[in-house]
C-alpha cells in the first residue's frame, strides 16, 4: 500500500487531508479513485503507528475519506544510528541521505572535515529525500538532518550523545566491527570524504576513545562506505 507522511494528527474516523503534494500524487500521478486505500503516518502522539485510509472523494485541493484502523509500525530499528558524514559532492551526499534512510539511520550530521568538498547541504531538498525514502521504506519517521558542524564539533557531539562511536577508516587494517564493544541504544558512525580522514583527525578520534574500524579490505567510495557501514552497524547492534 502507498504510504504518505502528513503533518495533521491522525485518529480513526473521517478525515480531510489538506496537503497539496499528497493530493497531486494521489490524483495525477497514481490516478487513485474513491474506495482506493493508502496508508498515512505522522509524528507526535501518533508516532509509531500507520493508519489505513480509504478514499471517498478527491478534489483539486483535498483528499477526503476515513481512517479505518491503525496498525503498529514495527519497522524502526532498535538502535539509534547517527551518521556523521563528511561533506562530499551534493549529489552523492543526497544519495547517502536516501539510501541510509532506507537502511535505517535515524539522524544525519554533515561534517566539514579537512579534506571535505565544502558544498553544503540543500536542506529543503534533503528533507524531501528523507521523507520520501521513509514513506517508501515503511519507516515510522523521517531521520533528522542536523546543521553542518566542524570536525571538532562532531567529535564533541558524538561524545555527548553517549553510546558507542565507530569511525570508518580505510587505513585501519586490523580491527573490524566484530571486535567492537557491545552497544545498547545509541551508535554514532563517522564516514570520511573522498580524500579520507587526515592523520590529525584520526588522532583526534583516537584520543576521544572512538572505535576505528575497517569495513572491507577494499577501499570504498564514501557513499558506499556510508551505506554498508550503516548496514553493518545496524545488523551488529540491532536492526
Ligand atoms: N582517499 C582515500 C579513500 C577515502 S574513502 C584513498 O584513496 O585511500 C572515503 C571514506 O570512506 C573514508 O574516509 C572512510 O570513512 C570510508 N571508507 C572507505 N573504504 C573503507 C574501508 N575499507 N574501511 C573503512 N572505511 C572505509
Amino acid at each position: 500500500m502507498r504510504r504518505f507522511h502528513i503533518k495533521q494528527q491522525l485518529q480513526e474516523g473521517s478525515l480531510m487531508i489538506d496537503d497539496a503534494a499528497l493530493t497531486h500524487q494521489v490524483r495525477a500521478v497514481l490516478r487513485m479513485k474513491p474506495d482506493d486505500e493508502i496508508a498515512l503516518f505522522t509524528g507526535g502522539e501518533a508516532l509509531g503507528w500507520d493508519f489505513r485510509f480509504r478514499i471517498s472523494r478527491i478534489t483539486d485541493r483535498v483528499v477526503s475519506g476515513r481512517v479505518l484502523e491503525r496498525i503498529k509500525n514495527e519497522r524502526e530499528p532498535r538502535v539509534h544510528v547517527t551518521l556523521f558524514q563528511s561533506l562530499i559532492k551534493k549529489d552523492k551526499l543526497e544519495f547517502i541521505f536516501e539510501k541510509c534512510t532506507e537502511v535505517g539511520v535515524s539522524a544525519f550530521v554533515p561534517v566539514v572535515s579537512e579534506r571535505s568538498i565544502k558544498k553544503g547541504v540543500h536542506q529543503e531538498r534533503a528533507e524531501k529525500i528523507t521523507k520520501e525514502a521513509s514513506e517508501q521504506s515503511g519507516r515510522a519517521l523521517a531521520p533528522d538532518i542536523q546543521p553542518i558542524v566542524t570536525f571538532a564539533e562532531a567529535v564533541a557531539a558524538a561524545k555527548n550523545a553517549g553510546g558507542l562511536t565507530i569511525v570508518a577508516h580505510e587505513k585501519e587494517t586490523r580491527r573490524s566491527l566484530d571486535a567492537a564493544p557491545p552497544a545498547s541504544r545509541q551508535v554514532s558512525l563517522f564516514v570520511g570524504p573522498e580524500g579520507g580522514f587526515s592523520e590529525k583527525e584520526i588522532t583526534l578520534v583516537r584520543n576521544a576513545g572512538f572505535f576505528i574500524v575497517s569495513l572491507s579490505r577494499r577501499v570504498l567510495r564514501a557513499e558506499t562506505a556510508a551505506i554498508v557501514g550503516s548496514y553493518a552497524v545496524l545488523s551488529r547492534f540491532g536492526s
